[in-house]
This record gives C-alpha cells, sequence and structure tokens, in this order.
C-alpha cells in the first residue's frame, strides 16, 4: 500500500526528491495557533484533537537511553511511581478539601446573611442571595471564559477520551486545574443545579498528568529530578490514578474510586496498575478524614459539621420484603427512562447552544450563565414562598435532628416563611438548602412524611429542568449531584405510595429515596458496579446493596434499550473519536485494505532534502509518515515510521542536517536525549511555525533513520477489519502499516520464546550489551 505517492530515494548520487504534485492538499495546518479545549459540549477542532502514542517508539535516542540506564534506574522509577501515586493521592485529597471548605462556607455565609436580613424584608432577602449567587457564578464563568477554558464541564469525557488515546489540547494544563479549582467554587457555591464531584475527577487527572511531566515549565513550576515519566503510556497510569483519586475525594469512596477509574475510564488495565489505583485512593481516604477531624472541632468555619460528600443513613430500614421488590423495579425503570431523556435533552440543548449561542463569543457564554444563575436563584427562593409551613415532626431527641435548624451548617428542616418557630417549609428544605444537606434531608430515614408530595413533584419538575439546561453552559459542572438529588425525589415520591400501599411492613421513604438516586444515576451514566459501591459508601449502609444492585442494573438495560451513556454521548458531540472495547459487526467481513481504500501513503525517503520535508509538514495534517530506503537490489524498503512532532526535533536542531544525500553514520547517536522528542501532555508541543531555515539550511540533507520508530505494527492486507481493531485497541496504537501479504517468513515465536529463563535472560542483555 506504500505506493501511492511517488518518492525517489538516493541511489548512488540522486538526490532526494519527492513528486510534490501528487501529494494531497492539506486542510489546514494541524498544529496551527494555540488551541485548545473550549466551553462544554464545543465541538473540538481537528487541531486541538491528536491520538497519544503508547507504543514505545525505539529511536535511537531511546535506545541510547536504555543502554546508559544504569541497574538503580528500575527501582529508582517503580520507587517513583508509588511515590507519585501517593502524592496525587494528598494533592486530589488537598483540592478536594478545599474546594468543599470554600463551598460550604460561601453557602453557610450566604444562607446566614439571607435568613438573618428576611426576617426584617424577604424583598431585600432575595436582593442578597440573588447578588451573591450571581457574583460566584459571574467569577466561575469568567475563570472558565477568559482563562481556562477546558476546565468547562465535568472533564470526565475527555478524559476518558484521554485514556482511550485521544488527547486533547488544554485538558491537562496548570491553568486547566486553576481553573477547574477556583470555577468549581464559583458554580457550586452559586447554587446552579451541578455538583462538584466530575470536575474532581478531571482535577485529581490535572494533578496526576503535571507530576507526571515534572510540573508545569510554562509557569516554572517543573524539576528535571522528577520528570521520568517521558512516555504517553506511564502518564496514562497516572492520570488512571488520578482519576480514581477524584472520586475517592468526592465521595469519600475508595473503593468506588478504584471501580469508577476500572468501570467509567479507562481502556487499559492491568492488575500492577490495579495496586496502584487502590493505593492512591486509600490515601486520599486518609487525608479527607485527616482534614475532616481537624475541621470538626469548628476550626473550618461552616466547613466540618455538616460539609462533605457523605449520607450517613445508617439506622435506617434494616431489611425488605419480597413485596417491595416490585415498586423498587419500577423506580429502576422510572431511573431508566430519566436518565436517557436527560441525556437526550442535554444533547439537543448541547447542539443548539453550540450552533447558535456559543458561536458569539465569551460575552454571550458569560450572560447565559448568569442569565441561569439568577432564573435558579428566583425559583428556589420563590417557589418555597409559595408553601405552607408544617409543623415539626415529633423527633426521637436521641436522633440528632433539630428541627428547624439554620441551613448551611447541618441539613434538615428550613424555617422559611413560616409564622411560628416550631414549624418548616418542606420546598425550602431542598430547594432553599445546600446541597448536600438537600440531599442528606430526602434520605434522611428516621422520620415519615416530612415532605408533602406536591413539594417533591414541583422540586423534581423545577430541578430537573434547571439540570437540563444548566448543562453545557461555560462553568465546571459535575452530573453526580444533580443525579442524585433528581433521583432521590422521585425515589422519594414511589416510597410515600409504598408507604400507603404496604401499611403492614416497616418501609422507610428515605431508603427509596437512595434507590431513586442509584437509578436516574445508573440510567443516565449507566454504570453498574463503581456506582453501587460509591452508593453504598456514600451511605455507609451494606443491607441496601442488592435493593440498589437491582435498580441499577433494571435502569441501566433500559437507559440502553434508548440512548448511550452520558459520557459517550458528549464525548461523541465533542468530536472525540472513542473506541469502543468492540468492534462493530460489520468489521468481521472487512479487510484491512478496505480501511485504506484509495489512500495516498505519504511517504518519506530516508535521507530527504529538509526542503522536501518542510513541504511534506506544511502541505499534509498527518502525524505519521512511513520512511522509505532502497535495499540492495534498488527495491523499496519500508524502514520504520517517523512522528511529525519528532521530525520537528532534528528541524529546530538543524545539527543533523548534512551535505551529503547519503545515509549518515552512527556519529548522530549522541546528539539528542530522549527528552527531547517528548511533548508535554495536553499542549499542542512544537509546530511547523516554530521552525525558522535560512535558504542554505533548506537545501541541505537529514538522515531520517536515527529518529524513526524502525518496528512500527504492520499487518497483512487481508487481516479482518475486525482483527486490526482488536490489535489497535488493545495495544493502544497509532498507526499501523498495511502491506501486501509477507513472501517470506524469517522465524516463528511461540508462548515458549517469549518465557525467558533468568539464565538465558542475563546471557542476552550481554550479548546485547556487547553489540551494541
Ligand atoms: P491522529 O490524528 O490519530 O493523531 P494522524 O494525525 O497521523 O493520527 P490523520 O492525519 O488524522 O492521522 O489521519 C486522517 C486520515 O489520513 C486517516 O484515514 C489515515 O489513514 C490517513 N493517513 C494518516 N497518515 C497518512 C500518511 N502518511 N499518508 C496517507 N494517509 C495517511
Amino acid at each position: 500500500m506504500l505506493s501511492g505517492v511517488e518518492h525517489d530515494v538516493p541511489d548512488g548520487i540522486g538526490m532526494a526528491r519527492l513528486a510534490w504534485t501528487r501529494l494531497p492538499t492539506a486542510d489546514g495546518e494541524r498544529a496551527g495557533p494555540s488551541t485548545s479545549a473550549g466551553a462544554d459540549g464545543e465541538l473540538l477542532s481537528a487541531a486541538a484533537i491528536e491520538s497519544l502514542d503508547y507504543e514505545v517508539i525505539e529511536n535511537y535516542a531511546y535506545r541510547e537511553e536504555q543502554a546508559q540506564r544504569s541497574k538503580f534506574w528500575v527501582p529508582y522509577y517503580v520507587m517513583l511511581k508509588w511515590l507519585f501515586s501517593l502524592l496525587i493521592g494528598v494533592g486530589t485529597g488537598l483540592a478536594a478539601i478545599f474546594i468543599n471548605l470554600a463551598v460550604e462556607n460561601f453557602s453557610g455565609w450566604k444562607y446566614t446573611v439571607t435568613f438573618a436580613i428576611i426576617k426584617h424584608s424577604y424583598f431585600v432577602g432575595f436582593f442578597v442571595y440573588t447578588v451573591f449567587n450571581l457574583a460566584l457564578v459571574f467569577s466561575s464563568v469568567y475563570i472558565v471564559t477568559n482563562f481556562a477554558p477546558a476546565a468547562a464541564g465535568s472533564g470526565i469525557p475527555e478524559i476518558k477520551g484521554y485514556l482511550n488515546g485521544v488527547d486533547t489540547h488544554g485538558i491537562l494544563l496548570f491553568r486547566t486545574l486553576v481553573g477547574k479549582i477556583f470555577g468549581s467554587i464559583g458554580s457550586v457555591g452559586g447554587g446552579l443545579a451541578l455538583g462538584k464531584e466530575g470536575p474532581l475527577v478531571h482535577t485529581g487527572a490535572c494533578i496526576a498528568s503535571l507530576l507526571g511531566q515534572g510540573g508545569s515549565a510554562k509557569y516554572h513550576l517543573s524539576s528535571r529530578w522528577v520528570r521520568i515519566f517521558e512516555s504517553d503510556r506511564d502518564r496514562r497510569d497516572l492520570v488512571t490514578c488520578g482519576c480514581a483519586a477524584g472520586v475517592a475525594a468526592a465521595f469519600r469512596a475508595p473503593v468506588g474510586g478504584v471501580l469508577f477509574a476500572l468501570e467509567e475510564v479507562t481502556s487499559w488495565w492491568r492488575s500492577h496498575l490495579m495496586w496502584r489505583v487502590f493505593f492512591t485512593s486509600a490515601v486520599v481516604a486518609v487525608v479527607v478524614r485527616s482534614a475532616m477531624n481537624w475541621c470538626n472541632s469548628g476550626k473550618c468555619g461552616h466547613f466540618g459539621a455538616g460539609g462533605f460528600i457523605i449520607w450517613d443513613i445508617s439506622g435506617g430500614q434494616e431489611d425488605y420484603s419480597y413485596q417491595e421488590l416490585f415498586p423498587m423495579a419500577i423506580i429502576g425503570v422510572i431511573g431508566g427512562l430519566l436518565g436517557a431523556l436527560f441525556n437526550q435533552l442535554t444533547l439537543y440543548i448541547t447542539k443548539w447552544r453550540r450552533t447558535y449561542l456559543h458561536k458569539k463569543g465569551k460575552r454571550v457564554q458569560i450572560f447565559e450563565a448568569c442569565l441561569i444563575s439568577l432564573v435558579t436563584s428566583t425559583i428556589s427562593f420563590v417557589l418555597p414562598l409559595l408553601r405552607k409551613c408544617s409543623p415539626c415532626p415529633q423527633l426521637d431527641t436521641n436522633s440528632g435532628i433539630e428541627c428547624p435548624h439554620p441551613p448551611g451548617t447541618d441539613g434538615n428542616f428550613v424555617n422559611f416563611y413560616c409564622s411560628k418557630d416550631g414549624e418548616y417549609n418542606d420546598l425550602a428544605t431542598i430547594f432553599f438548602n445546600t446541597q448536600d444537606d438537600a440531599i442528606r434531608n430526602l434520605f434522611s430515614a428516621k422520620t415519615f412524611h416530612e415532605y408533602s408530595a406536591q413539594s417533591l413533584i414541583t422540586f423534581l419538575v423545577m430541578f430537573y429542568s434547571l439540570a437540563v439546561v444548566t448543562f453545557g453552559i461555560a462553568v465546571p459542572a459535575g452530573q453526580f449531584v444533580p443525579g442524585i438529588m433528581i433521583g432521590s425525589t422521585y425515589g422519594r415520591l414511589v416510597g410515600m405510595f409504598v408507604v400507603k400501599f404496604y401499611k403492614k411492613l416497616n418501609i422507610e421513604e428515605g431508603t427509596y429515596a437512595l434507590l431513586g438516586a442509584a437509578s436516574f444515576l445508573g440510567g443516565s451514566m449507566r454504570m453498574t458496579v463503581s456506582l453501587c459501591v460509591i452508593m453504598v459508601e456514600i451511605t455507609n449502609n451494606l443491607k441496601l446493596l442488592p435493593l440498589i444492585m437491582l435498580v441499577l442494573l433494571v435502569s441501566k438495560a433500559v437507559g440502553d434499550f434508548f440512548n448511550e451513556g452520558l459520557y459517550e454521548e458528549q464525548a461523541r458531540l465533542r468530536g472525540i473519536p472513542l473506541l469502543d472495547s468492540r468492534p462493530k459487526q460489520v468489521m468481521r467481513n472487512m479487510k484491512a485494505r478496505d480501511a485504506c481504500k484509495n489512500q495516498k501513503v505519504v511517504c518519506l525517503p530516508r535521507v530527504s532534502r529538509v526542503v522536501d520535508i518542510i513541504f511534506v509538514l506544511r502541505t499534509n495534517k498527518h502525524n505519521g509518515f512511513p520512511v522509505v530506503d532502497r535495499g540492495q537490489n534498488g527495491e523499496s524498503l519500508v524502514i520504520g515510521l517517523i512522528l511529525r512532532s519528532h521530525l520537528l526535533v532534528p528541524l529546530q536542531a538543524k545539527v543533523d542536517f548534512q551535505n551529503s544525500p547519503f545515509p549518515c553514520g552512527p556519529g548522530v547517536l549522541n546528539r539528542h536525549n530522549f527528552s527531547d522528542f517528548v511533548k508535554p501532555a495536553s499542549s499542542k508541543g512544537k509546530s511547523i511555525d516554530d521552525i525558522h531555515l535560512t535558504e542554505d539550511e533548506l537545501g541541505l540533507y537529514l538522515d531520517l533513520a536515527p529518529f524513526l520508530n524502525p518496528s512500527p505494527y504492520i499487518v497483512p492486507e487481508d487481516m479482518s477489519l475486525a482483527k486490526v481493531y482488536n490489535l489497535f485497541r488493545q495495544l493502544g496504537l497509532r498507526h499501523i502499516f498495511v502491506v501486501p501479504r509477507p513472501s517470506r517468513v524469517v522465524g516463528l515465536i511461540t508462548r515458549k520464546d517469549l518465557l525467558l529463563e533468568e539464565d538465558s535472560n542475563n546471557d542476552v542483555m550481554a550479548e546485547l550489551q556487547s553489540t551494541s
């Protein structure tokens, strides 16, 4: 298949020259001006997306570096991996504490001030409440639009893409991390219908990636001593640890974090990685717990007494009867339907937003977020005013529940627009409260019937609508908490009905609220095992495990009937080319050659003229080029694959340029470190525009042999495309050469040839060293 483009390779003193006229015209330079991921839902330009190189590029510099490694290198490398796992855990745990501390305090101040003012005037209270929310949301959208566009949304689709082998520019940068942390504080503290858990996964991934590349060179926060993880493969492992740490920190669910990484975000998993991910999650649990213990004594303002994402509902329904399984399955069906509807509506709205709104620029995005903040504040303040208050339920005084309790400091009932002190407003209890406290109230298993059906339905309709329109605005936003709130509302409604129907059974509405939350998340995100464990960990109630499993299975099955999971749909909408774990059925009947029919392969001769290389790079957007040479009999031989980013290294350094059009000797070996070839994660890296050459330099030659990957993966043209897909997906490849059926076999490797004994291993190493 390497025949599409004519190329002359050096023969005798002939000059390397490409037939330019046959080269395809580029539709735009790939590594163009600085691009990064935009607001959530924006279609990423081709220049903002690039595949990662999980394959080891064994060029000269790599082999040189391998040969020079001392015997202490491997222990140092392993130790550093564990150290980084520890640091990722500590960093993500601290980031989670900081975000929670800030959100809880902002919310606490907001409610304290608002409640103090409404004693005198509801109108002024509403004004102050709205302005407070608006200021926080404005700060968030301003940071995202002006400073860190890639921090918009949850970041989970992009991280899922990264771990699938697609690098989206900007998602793992230092400024994205900063934007994510401060943006989350503004958007969640500002009372929007979104959560901070998804952004924490992104935060963990950013921390992991930055540690992996030894800091941020751009902000002079980097150290070469820790810059050891130079391959995308190592960074992928660290980012996996970061994702697990994010979930572990968000929900204080270490095992849930590990399973989330395994089930939802990674595409490759090994038992060694499992160990490290497990360790990182455990570290997060310790860090978060220590901080919580410290804050419980009141040192952290409003954070500590009630904050953080954990809803301990132990003491609730101890057991369940078989009659309850039917209504519980109904909750699963409702979750599947509402979850799939949520995915579909957010898909339509995101497309609409992208076409009509976000094209108009940052100002429109800021205006949109502020408008949604105003609407959210108005609904959450005004609707509870229309409800009548009820007398506080008769509670067990040892239960720890007080009624009413000032919101923002602890969960429980809110005395809002009530004539007497011993009353509470049920709608305000869930609407005019911090999210964590509202969920704690909905899950509450210690009392009965504290919410009227009317309030729950009002909240469900309004909050569902708000969550749909809020999704996709230019602020950091997670969907876990809105999902839990929506699900627990209809779960509680079903619970109320079941309590009435099965009067004799000991049924808790709070248990149904929990199952509702699980069902909505299952119906929208389509996770099962990880969600199940997260729900058990956050509620601290193992007895409900089989019930949670039941609703998750039902809701996922129902949701899958209609559409894909939320993250997959959003990834596709953004143009992130995710490869599923299995090839499509039709690929079984296709051959490798069918996938590259009519392709004119752009090759480079081994010794190329500098001007020719520049031309190829400027007129093509491809990132990999086969390199060809002439064999002894004058036949054309493919000697490897060269990456665009690797070609730019000698072009920028210029030290390898030569006057002769013949292959160079081995003198070039020491001129480049392997680190020269490493591109920082999620940045655009070097571009052809960074190369400035004089006329004389353009006329020189470059021998590409030292810079290419001499052993790219190759498949015969008649291999089934399904097989190629599995090879590509499982090895995390970026390019595969398709060649005619090979004519000769030089050997055959079986399992036994790969099981080298220790002695023969040493012999081989010694032989290799003597040859090199
Ligand atoms: P990625 O986008 O995954 O980082 P890439 O940039 O090398 O890899 P693209 O240029 O985006 O690949 O590929 C677009 C199309 O061009 C694909 O169909 C691919 O097979 C084809 N292609 C890639 N490299 C070459 C090449 N050197 N010559 C001809 N066609 C190519």
